[in-house]
């Protein structure tokens, strides 16, 4: 398991590399950014933009999802892949809305978990983005793999490579962390053949120049 030095060197060197950015998805309110979470599923956050400012005209309440007809639904949001499935999705997590939050996306993990097609990841992202809160890290494909490389976890299991960031992280952290080593996955530590020649980090990575 990685040093506090080393962690410390990690975090900072990509703080540095990678100044504060916002979500790049366009959303007004805690429901419309569940919406365009559950469309960036396999997507680009510059299609969802695309298809949320059409979608978001015809609909704009939990009450429009839930009662929206699926075929114009599933018509709109098709850019997005898997619309089938996202469609389900959107509904089903609007009729809980309304039926059991008051029509208000709920601000805890346990209440966003009740959603269809809701995971860890998204309610992470929901909960640090409109609500500011953090009760986890949001574990996607980069930072799965970064976390290993970097000797962040040994596991390969989301849920166990997010106890382990917990741990090895002081929670102010926690946002944070996943969103640079999200950041450096894509610009550096590619999946296929990570710029390790070029990566800040490649003296305390015990993955360095291994693949
Ligand atoms: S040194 Fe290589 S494997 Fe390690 S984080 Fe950098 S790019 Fe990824």
């Amino acid at each position: 398991m990685i040093s506090k030095a080393n962690l410390r060197k990690i975090v900072y060197r990509l703080k540095r590399l990678y100044p504060p950015i916002k979500t790049s998805l366009n959303y007004r309110n805690p429901f419309e950014l569940l919406i365009a979470t559950i469309l960036s599923a396999q997507c680009t956050d510059a299609r969802v933009n695309i298809v949320t400012k059409t979608l978001f005209k015809e609909y704009r309440t939990p009450e429009d999802f839930s009662s929206a007809n699926t075929k114009k639904l599933k018509s709109i949001i098709r850019p997005t892949g898997y619309y089938h499935s996202k469609a389900k999705y959107i509904k089903e997590a609007s009729k809980i809305i309304v039926r059991s939050f008051g029509s208000r996306v709920p601000d805890t993990m346990e209440g966003l978990l009740q959603l269809p097609g809701v995971g860890r990841k998204t309610a992470n992202i929901i909960l640090s983005v409109a609500y500011n809160k953090t009760e986890g890290i949001a574990v996607d494909t980069h930072v799965k793999r970064l976390s290993k490389r970097l000797g962040l976890t040994q596991s390969d299991n989301p849920d166990k490579i997010e106890e382990d960031l917990m741990t090895i992280t002081p929670k102010a952290l926690w946002n944070k962390i996943a969103i640079l080593l999200i950041l450096h996955g894509r610009n550096v530590c590619y999946a296929r053949k990570p710029r390790c020649a070029d990566c800040i980090l490649n003296d305390v990575c015990p993955s360095a120049f291994s693949y």
